[in-house]
């Protein structure tokens, strides 16, 4: 662990002698008037706490010492420091600083230097040191002496296993990660904990962690008995992490720009909140299309490629823009009766709407051809069955208007079409099996996944893919392009509209 780290655990504060006030469970102030010598016993910053800011420095000194020789600490300082007054600044003093820390933590309110006595005197633990030479004759002319020292009487923990390194709890939940101190033999097992932020997570002196605010913070256990030994639990409380990015909108997420020109997609960074709405361009192939660090997109040859934009502060969140480069690489759009055909592909999305009257049951190719695929997973011992086919323009506005009346409008339209928007009115499309999450990851889905196409069907709504088709992941939910085309799209790796040039939001 790095020293800034460690001097970031600082929340609990300690106090000193008789003349200290216990203003709370947790926190001991200093008589401020009073500036002896014996008052600053422990407290090695003269900050007018003993917590784990002086254990730190301790043990930075004894490092120091036992590396260099030399110290740093004052005349003053070290004398404070030398808590067992054995003449050494080392790795027992601060221990017993932890030590003292965690008991006034729990409550404990008798001053450091009478704790200190009375801990010294009765439980150090003793110890035996021991020095054998031993003369190895190893051929006729050479005599070797090795010396070897042992220190017995005590077996010190030299690891500290955590069932768990990491939590995520919400404000006023607690968690617990269980401790082992190794090795077994170790005589003293005691241990200490500490947050580096109390104010985003707290840990009493069992170690039950409590969750405080909104935030992330480091949980840290030391053992008493040699507090070089260290383990940490990243804690992460809160639902979300309101100030870490979660999104990001584009202004589009296509473009078609021609060698030499640019073009630019106005980003939002979600939540407002965050705090950090750094971004990161990057282009899948700069032989097409470069991104400069503002966004800018320049066409360099005729091709297709994606221009990402990243979170800096969270890099999981991403967006994307499919960028054509080049003239010849328009799609054939077609208005028949009010039905959008794009390159002949029949179109239901959040931009392209079918009319209230358009209504022809459900395509029976694409039931055929759902026949031959449903057979052909059974035939691998795979259960996928169509639980939902064509729905009627009046149907879906039954069902739309049912969920904004549970949900509100804006989250049911991240999962349910408007009328006139829903693929199901096509006859093209189908849901199948349970038409929820959890068909997400089973067997039947990754077989969907990978063979759909075979029969002339995609999967429409693909993960991650919420920004481009509308909708969020719906594994379930199969449409009908016929075998060529399906195989297109799925050996593009792209959506539908992106295959196709256009966008789905409701304009
Ligand atoms: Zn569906």
């Amino acid at each position: 662990m790095d020293k800034k780290k460690l001097f970031t655990v600082m929340s609990l504060a300690i106090g000193l002698g008789t003349l200290t006030v216990l203003s709370d469970n947790t926190k001991i102030n200093v008589s401020a008037t009073d500036t002896s010598s014996v008052q600053k016993f422990g407290d090695i910053n003269n900050d007018g706490f003993v917590d784990t800011v002086d254990a730190t420095a301790v043990l930075i000194e004894y490092a120091h010492l036992s590396t260099s020789g030399k110290g740093t600490f004052t005349e003053v300082q070290t004398k404070n420091a030398d808590i067992d007054n054995n003449g050494l600044v080392d790795a027992v003093d601060s221990a017993y600083i932890l030590s003292y820390y965690a008991y006034v933590s729990a409550g404990g309110n008798t001053g450091f230097r009478e704790w200190a006595d009375e801990k010294i005197n009765s439980s150090r633990p003793s110890t035996t040191t021991t020095t054998q030479s031993v003369q190895t004759t190893v051929s006729n002319s050479t005599t070797t002496t090795t010396t070897t020292t042992t220190v017995s009487g005590i077996s010190k923990v030299s690891e500290i296993r955590l069932s768990k390194t990491e939590m995520k709890i919400e404000v006023g939940k607690t968690d617990i990660s269980y401790v082992t101190m190794l090795p077994e033999s170790a005589t003293n097992k005691e241990e200490v904990w500490t947050s580096s932020d109390e104010k985003v997570a707290t840990v009493d002196k069992w170690g039950n962690v409590k969750g405080v605010a909104d935030g992330v913070c480091t949980v840290t256990v030391t053992s008493v008995d040699n507090p070089t030994v260290k383990a940490e639990i990243k804690v992460t409380v809160g639902k979300g992490n309101a100030n870490k990015v979660s999104e990001i909108k584009l202004s589009k997420t296509e473009m078609k720009i021609e060698v030499g020109k640019t073009d630019i997609s106005y980003v939002t960074m979600l939540p407002e909140s965050a705090t950090n709405k750094d971004e990161i361009w990057t282009s899948s192939d700069e032989k097409v299309a470069t991104v400069d660090k503002w966004g800018n997109v320049k066409g360099v040859a005729d091709g297709v490629c994606t221009v990402t934009v990243t979170s800096v502060d969270n890099p999981t969140v991403k967006a994307e823009i499919k960028v054509t480069v080049g003239k010849g690489n328009t799609h054939n759009f077609q208005q028949i009766n009010g039905l959008t055909y794009v390159d002949g592909i029949l179109v239901a999305n959040k931009s392209y709407a079918l009319p209230s009257t358009y209504s022809p049951e459900m395509d029976a190719t694409t039931i055929q051809q759902f026949n031959l695929l449903s057979k052909a997973a059974a035939n691998e011992g795979l259960n996928i069955y169509l639980s939902s086919g064509y729905r009627s323009y009046s149907q879906q506005d039954a069902i739309y208007n049912n969920y904004v009346s549970w949900y509100g409008q804006a989250q049911a339209d991240t999962f349910s079409a408007r009328p006139g928007h829903s693929e199901h009115q096509t006859g093209l499309a189908i849901d199948v099996n349970t038409i929820d999450d959890s068909f997400a990851g089973t067997p039947e889905a990754i077989w969907l996944e990978n063979h759909a196409h075979e029969y002339g069907f995609i999967i429409r709504y693909p993960k991650g893919k919420e920004s481009i088709t509308g909708y969020k992941y719906e594994p379930w939910h199969i449409r009908y392009l016929g075998v060529e085309k399906a195989t297109a799209v799925y050996n593009s790796g792209l959506t539908l509209e992106e295959y196709l040039g256009i966008d789905s939001y409701y304009h």
